[in-house]
């Protein structure tokens, strides 16, 4: 099990990057942190990986900890940073060796490995190409190869398909799901809320270094914003409407704007007719409904203090 108890960071200039995080991930689980910028994920993440020690709490992956035992602690995990600290003027192929030995990988199994994932990454003909020849896109791949090398148990990436292209992101998510451990941790943050909504098993979203919310994307969006309905009507509605059909348990929130109400509700077939019914005794006729379901970026958006439309 991976467990965060009461994480707290606050850099040397007295920036409080993260002010006590605690929860904990199963194995075989896709874990993504979501926020918006200065949150504190990327912090959150070298914490997990050892890069950055923390002010006070602690971090166990399977009962290890990076500050007693950081040579075990390495070796249990892949990581994908922001920016990959290759050498340039290596080759793919000596780059991917030189981790296979820090790893302890046999020379055969290295060899096997990197052509299994090179292939498997549509990288193979560029084996002995420099780093430094290759597009932003090829490096991203590089660095998932050498995360996925010694098929880690936990995987942890920062921002893991940002700019490659939408063929090469399911290349990526297919390989990351494929070839690491059986049933690996795998921890990710994205700037891309739709991705993590496809990907994830659960989602912790963080901003001003604490924890908003934890749950899987569905239970988020159920609870936090529900779905959506947008009517628009005919008339002016008598004082009232809105706070009529908030006191309906079913409505989390009605609004006007113009001649469109927008409402948050849970089970639109069960409260559409009771708001449809309500609109009309505060005298105005709807002349359009439209329903949608929410989406995970619709709860970033709320959760961190912004309006939605
Ligand atoms: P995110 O990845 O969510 O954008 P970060 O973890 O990078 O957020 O940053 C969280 C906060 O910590 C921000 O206010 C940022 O400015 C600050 N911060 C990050 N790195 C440092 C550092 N090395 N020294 C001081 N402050 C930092």
């Amino acid at each position: 099990m991976l467990e965060i108890c009461e994480l707290v960071k606050t850099y040397p200039n007295g920036t409080q990057a993260l002010r006590g995080l605690s929860f904990s991930v199963e194995p075989g689980e896709v874990f993504g942190i979501l926020g918006p910028n200065g949150a504190g994920k990327t912090t959150l993440l070298k914490l997990m990986v050892g890069v950055l020690t923390p002010t006070s709490g602690w971090i166990s992956l399977d009962g290890v900890n990076p500050q007693n035992s950081p040579i075990s602690f390495r070796k249990l995990l892949g990581v994908v940073h922001q920016f990959g600290s290759f050498d340039l003027t290596l080759s793919i192929w000596d780059n991917l060796n030189i981790y296979g030995a820090f790893h302890g990988l046999p020379k055969h199994e290295t060899s096997r490995r990197i052509n299994h994932l090179l292939e498997r990454l549509d990288l193979v003909a560029k084996k002995h190409e420099p780093i430094e020849n290759l597009s932003g896109g090829q490096r991203r791949k590089v660095q998932i190869a050498r995360a996925l090398l010694h098929r880690p148990k936990f995987l942890f990436l920062d921002e893991p398909t940002t700019g490659v292209d939408v063929y090469s992101r399911k290349q990526i998510w297919d390989i990351v799901r494929e070839e690491a451990s059986p049933a690996p941790y795998i921890i990710f943050t994205s700037h891309n809320v739709d991705e993590a909504e496809k990907q994830c098993d659960r989602v912790l979203i963080i901003n001003q270094g604490t924890s908003i919310a934890l749950d899987t994307p569905q239970r988020l969006i159920d609870s936090i914003i529900g779905h959506r309905i947008e009517i628009r009507f005919e008339g002016q509605p008598a004082d009232g409407l809105e706070q009529t059909l908030e006191a309906n348990p079913l409505v989390y929130s009605a609004e006007i704007h113009n001649s469109t109400l927008r409402l948050r509700v849970e089970a639109p077939s069960k409260c559409l007719p009771q708001i449809l019914e309500c609109c009309s005794q505060h005298g105005i006729a709807a002349t359009s409904v439209v329903t949608r379901s929410a989406s995970l970026e619709d709860v970033l958006l709320k959760s961190t203090g912004r309006e939605l439309n």
